[in-house]
């Protein structure tokens, strides 16, 4: 490897649509260094011959921390990004609209964490505070995510999230397989930052992200509840090195 391809990865903006409010739905991946993958990043989320890492952030507007925290790695890694075999995909407003207002829900008062598709998704919102939306995906920003899911098939999910409980969630219902590679994945990121490793928030979420992709489809997904209220330095001094071990945990298991 050449030491100029590690310094300067590859990088694409993916155009994924926009939200009601016409704010863009904009992800931001990075390939890794290795120097063969630098013409291989496309311009549209794609499946790719290294693993995605999805890292996405701001799903609820109200929750700046993971906003914080994937901006940051951007300016960060789009320079200098420290991993030779996995690549990554920063979506740090994944609610844009919601991000701007300072809110939980998207421009139309759905809580877009409810809105995804899942087996047991229902229109009946099951608390005040998740409006599921009057239809599974009917925001632009679930369809963008869907889209993101689908065309680039990440192999492994970390969403960021904040709570007065936090916590590193597996969102995993079945912990066989997959799931055990789930559980190790967040002990390797509980070693960092020392949050407590649970299997479930501790009621069901129909419509979620863990449960539509970690669940339902096995795809290893953690929801990281960064503790709120926390300064934005001490966010970013705390978890720059948990999101740094999230990608070096696949990183060592890429043949
Ligand atoms: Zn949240």
């Amino acid at each position: 490897m050449k030491p100029e391809s590690f310094l300067t990865p590859a990088t694409a903006i993916w155009k994924l649509g926009s939200s009601s409010e016409d704010r863009a739905l904009d992800a931001f991946a990075i390939a890794p260094a290795a120097a063969e993958s630098k013409s291989a990043l496309t311009d549209m989320p794609a499946i790719a011959a290294w693993p995605w890492i999805l890292i996405l952030a701001g799903v609820h507007g109200d929750e700046p921390e993971g906003v914080w925290l994937v901006e940051e790695l951007r300016t960060r890694w789009s320079t200098h990004y420290p991993f030779a075999k996995a690549g990554v995909i920063l979506w740090a407003r994944a609610n844009p609209d919601g991000v701007h207002r300072v809110q939980r829900w998207n421009a139309r008062d759905v809580d877009l964490n409810r809105n995804l598709p899942t087996e047991d998704w229902t229109a009946k919102g099951l608390n005040p505070r998740y409006p599921p939306g009057p239809a599974a995906a009917s925001e632009p920003e679930t369809r963008a995510l869907l889209r993101l899911l689908a065309d680039a098939a990440p192999r492994a999910i970390l969403a960021l999230h904040s709570y007065s409980e936090y916590q590193i969630n597996l969102n995993a219902n079945d912990l066989a397989d997959r799931g055990n590679l789930t559980c190790a994945w967040g002990e390797s990121l509980a070693k960092v930052c020392g949050y407590p490793v649970t299997e479930n928030v501790g009621y069901s979420t129909p419509g979620s992200l863990g449960t539509y992709a970690g669940s339902e489809r096995g795809i290893p997904t953690i929801t990281l509840e960064i503790e709120r209220d926390l300064p934005k330095e001490t966010v970013l001094e705390k978890f720059l090195p948990v999101a740094a071990a999230a990608i070096a945990f696949w990183e060592t298991r890429v043949k």
